[in-house]
């Protein structure tokens, strides 16, 4: 777009310095371009005009013509307002301003023609209209647009009087301000092969839509651009380590893997685990670095592949590491290995923050000699000090918590990288997968380990508290032990800390013949440690906690989650947290817990973990309601873009088409080095010139 998308916005006639850092602040608009790339949130077709006597209260926007007969000032104080009386002749409605008055009477005059437009509310008998849109009523041959565009603004711009209306202005006074056409940023064989309409065509038409035709042709193009881009990028990158790199060939199968195999194995794996752990195998025989994401819902059983992936790294001679978010589940993921480990000849250590100096001086001298085989532990193994002798394998334990600068730093330990496999038990659909970790193969695990009742999960309001503490006294005095869980979503709120205490002293109240016990992300973590061990030994028959307990913690003998403020929680975490129970033989519950006051919005979430177990469903829900960019977890682990309007759920079939064809461009110019892809290449590094890769380039 040349220096013209770089004009500050504040040149633009009706901007100025005032209002310019009021668009850059709200909606992130600091340039021309920014601003013809703030399309509209949704079209209202204006090309009906209805007549007031066939409208009720229960219509939606709708546009009406007549005139003004009368204003009026009603009420005082707060409830003090503006009141029109607007005729049509087959009818009347009232308009209502609760402010400005003044501004209102001076521009529009009684007896003159007018188009109103708005939402109109039922009261009694009267239907009105608060705050209408006014405009003079032009001749149906001049009016410029049927569809309108509504914008999005925020409170902030709405009391600077900058509106969706004074928005679709700066956009059209941007357009009649250009001297030439808008550069093209797509290359000319891939807008033929995707039957793409240029770019002028496009921004003018996603604005301002002269019929839906034109809108469609618009936003599939503008749509297209921004995922074929995100595509292209990921794509160069894969093909890139295609060619370059090699990966460690772990050729054999030997003694470690056998042993474990035959005299280790505390039960027979599932099909699934068997299937996940060949294509691993088989990856790291190949001879190309293994790049690989392992899905798999919570209990089922991901730990046992990772232990023999590293099983393989040993037999032949290499190291390997897993890195887990949490101190506690890097202890429990390292006494778990141990403990099934005691067999072999397997040297396996654990770092983490709190590792003794001493002990941090042993460690980084075995993991230098290659004494130590395989090491477990938390961010401290990405410190730059910690050096390998040769690093075969790297795991990563719960990836949504890290993000990608945190993961390619650890491939960067080698001179050649080593093979990683990243592990989440956050089920990611498909769609967003492939936009995510696009450069990453998939290996799903879609089986849960035999003999595993399904969880059933009951919505409780705070009212129904009795019954169900009664209910939590059966399941102890039955054996079993119980998890309350509060939101601490930052560990920093001082409220969501008193109400975690409060119940704990409340629980241990009413429970005073058992044991409870705390932990929380404030404590120290000998003190966390301590708490957590008199749950996992069944001293404590309940533990309160806070979302630490989210990953990983591992106590077959809980039967009962109950989840506070459960609404406050996310989809994907909510169903982490439940996949702390259910994990023996027993039937387990999970009880979401939250006050009468639903939002509709919540209480279909909520209803959605009530209805099924499978964290797949639950993803694809969760993505459909609240849209990628607030899926948990998506922030962090990369996703660096933001779509403008593409949707992820919505926009799959344009996302495939979308990457059939970068896909086909990098077929034929693996570089992008033809001159007919040189606008490719400009605009790819202009995209994605700050955003680090999952790949290993750079
Ligand atoms: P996650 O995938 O959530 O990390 P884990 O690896 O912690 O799951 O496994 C959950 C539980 O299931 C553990 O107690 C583990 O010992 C057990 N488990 C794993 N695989 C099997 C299997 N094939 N058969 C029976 N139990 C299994
Ligand atoms: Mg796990």
């Amino acid at each position: 777009m040349s220096e013209f998308s770089k004009i500050d916005i504040k040149f633009l006639a009706g901007v100025g310095p005032k209002r310019a850092e009021i668009l850059k602040k709200e909606i992130g608009v600091a340039t021309y371009e920014d601003l013809l790339y703030y399309f509209p949130y949704k079209y209202i077709d204006r090309s009906k005009i209805f007549k007031i006597n066939e409208i009720d209260g229960n219509f939606p926007y709708i546009q009406i013509e007549g005139e003004i007969i009368s204003y009026e000032e009603v009420g005082t104080g707060r409830a003090k307002r503006l009141s029109a009386t607007f005729s049509d002749g087959t009818g009347t409605i009232e308009l209502v301003w609760f402010k400005g008055a003044k501004y209102i009477k001076d521009s529009y005059r009684l007896g003159t023609k007018y188009t109103v437009f708005g939402k109109p509310t039922q009261y009694g008998s009267k239907i009105s209209i608060a705050h209408p849109e006014i405009d003079k009523v032009e001749p149906i041959t001049e009016r410029k647009h049927t569809l309108q565009g509504y914008y999005s603004t925020t409170e902030e711009m709405k009391k600077k009087f900058i509106n969706s209306k004074v928005i679709s202005k700066l956009v059209e006074s941007i357009f009649r301000s250009l001297k030439v056409p808008i550069f093209e940023t797509i290359s000319v064989d891939v807008a033929k092969e995707c039957n793409l309409v240029n770019i002028n065509d496009a921004l003018r038409n996603i604005h301002f839509p002269k019929s839906n035709d034109d809108l469609q042709r618009a936003s599939f193009r503008l749509k297209f651009e921004e995922l074929f881009y995100i595509q292209l990028n990921i794509l160069r990158y894969m093909k890139l380590r295609e060619r370059s790199l090699n990966g460690f060939k772990f050729k054999r199968i030997g003694d470690n893997v056998n042993d474990f195999y035959k005299y280790s194995l505390p039960f027979e794996l599932t099909n699934a685990q068997k299937r996940v752990i060949k294509e691993i195998r088989y990856d790291m025989g190949s001879g190309k670095q293994m790049n690989r994401l392992l899905q798999g819902d919570v209990g089922s059983g991901k730990t046992l592949v990772a232990i023999m992936s590293m099983l393989i790294a040993a037999d032949n001679d290499f190291q390997a590491c897993i890195m887990a978010p949490t101190e506690i589940l890097a202890t429990q993921h390292y006494e778990n290995i141990k403990r099934l480990l005691s067999k072999l000849n397997i040297n396996i250590a654990l770092l983490t923050g709190s590792t003794k100096k001493s002990e941090r001086d042993t460690i980084d001298k075995g993991l230098k000699d290659g004494s130590i085989n395989f090491i477990v532990g938390t961010h401290a193994l990405i410190e730059d000090n910690v050096v390998f002798k040769n690093l075969g394998l790297v795991i990563i334990d719960e990836q949504h918590r890290f993000g990608v600068v945190q993961r390619s730093k650890l491939w960067k330990k080698n001179n050649q990288p080593p093979h990683i496999l990243v592990m989440t038990a956050t089920p990611i659909p498909r769609t967003l997968a492939m936009t995510l970790y696009g450069d990453l193969d998939v290996s799903i695990i879609d089986e849960l380990p035999p003999g595993r009742k399904p969880i059933s999960t009951i919505l409780r309001f705070d009212s129904g508290a009795d019954k169900m503490y009664s209910g939590i006294r059966k399941q102890i005095e039955a054996g079993r032990q119980v998890y309350i869980v509060y939101p601490l979503i930052k560990e920093s709120e001082k409220s969501d800390l008193k109400n975690l205490e409060e119940g704990y002293n409340y629980v241990k109240n009413l429970f005073k013949e058992y044991e409870v016990c705390m932990v929380h992300g404030k404590m120290k973590s000998s003190e966390k440690e301590e708490e957590m061990q008199k749950f996992a030994s069944g001293k404590a028959k309940i533990m309160v906690a806070t979302t630490v307990i989210e990953v990983g913690v591992d106590v077959p003998n809980a039967s009962v989650m109950v989840i506070e403020n459960a609404e406050r929680f996310g989809l994907a975490q909510l169903h982490q947290l439940r996949g702390r129970v259910g994990r023996g033989a027993e039937q387990s519950y999970c009880i979401l817990k939250t006050s009468h006051k639903l939002s509709e919005n919540s209480r279909k979430r909520l209803d959605i973990m009530c209805k099924t177990n499978d964290g797949f469903e639950i993803a694809e829900a969760d993505l459909k309601l609240r849209g990628p960019g607030d899926m948990e977890g998506t922030q962090q682990s990369g996703m660096a873009f933001n779509l403008k309007i593409a949707n992820i759920t919505r926009d799959a079939q344009i996302l495939q088409l979308a990457r059939d064809c970068a896909s086909r461009v990098l077929e034929r110019d693996p570089d992008l080095s033809q001159p007919e892809h040189l606008i490719l290449k400009l605009r790819l590094d202009k995209l994605f010139k700050r955003i680090v890769n999952f790949g290993l380039v750079g």
